[in-house]
């Protein structure tokens, strides 16, 4: 559960959001930031996320681009972004409009999106899209299981293109809000508009079965009490 949730009267009115990360949030009042209310950061630069602690890691974090086609270009080049497929959705999803306006969008790092959730790091998406590649091609039906900033979710939709069928399930209903609006921003809003991608609040213990079967299920969720990101093919 998010460590501070805001009715929707206070998002809408205040011109503070409370700290709900990174660390399971200090509580603390903040400025907007953002191209949305409620994604907000309280890291100074720097110290969310952690440095590095593995040699495997240094790689992984070192694929920043100055804008959103050198980041995209370094995680091909390292090895992390391997699929072709997946890289021509990602590259037209800018990760800029799914994380608050603080300029560290084309790091690869995880962001605090607020309520004590993060987008993960592009390197994670990478390596997920890569390994779900061949069960998110057109026509193709995925499961996106805590949906989060609807950055995945987007670039799932892309792959599997108008005649296939995204759903993401996100359990902050405030969250489900910002990803909605932050997908039809991009190429992706098209198929948000013909129904080809939706986002419920939902619990993703459940599933979403009403929309299955699906090809693939992503879950970028907490698993037994810890955060990871876990890839699953059908
Ligand atoms: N893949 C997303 C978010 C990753 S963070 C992105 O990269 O933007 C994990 C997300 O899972 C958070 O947004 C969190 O709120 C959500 N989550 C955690 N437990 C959940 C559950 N039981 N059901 C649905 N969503 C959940």
């Amino acid at each position: 559960m998010p460590a501070m949730a805001l009715t929707p009267a206070e998002r809408n009115s205040s011109e503070q959001v409370q700290c709900g990360g990174p660390q399971k949030g200090c509580g603390k009042p903040l400025p907007r930031v953002g191209r949305k209310p409620f994604l907000a950061a309280c890291a100074p630069p720097g110290t969310y996320p952690p440095a590095p602690t593995s040699p495997g890691d240094e790689m992984q974090w070192h694929c920043h681009g100055a804008n959103y086609e050198e980041l995209i270009s370094n995680l091909q080049k390292r090895g992390i972004l391997t699929s072709l497929h997946a890289a021509a959705a990602m590259s037209k999803v800018d990760r800029k409009l799914f994380v608050p306006a603080t300029g560290y969008a084309y790091n690869d790092s995880p962001q605090v999106i607020g309520y004590g959730a993060t987008i993960s790091a592009p390197h994670m998406h990478s390596y997920c899209l890569s390994l779900l590649a061949d069960h998110a091609k057109p026509g193709m039906s995925v499961l996106d299981v805590g949906s989060g900033s609807g950055y995945l979710t987007a670039v799932f939709g892309l792959m599997v293109g108008e005649t296939g069928r995204v759903v993401g399930v996100e359990h902050i209903a405030e969250l489900v809000e910002g990803s909605i609006d932050a997908i039809k921003e991009t190429p992706a809003g098209e198929l948000m508009d013909k129904g080809r991608i939706e986002v419920y609040v939902a619990d993703g213990k459940l599933g979403y079965e009403e929309a299955g079967p699906y090809d693939c299920i992503h879950v970028g969720a907490a698993a037994a009490g810890r955060m990871s990101v876990i890839c699953s093919l059908m």
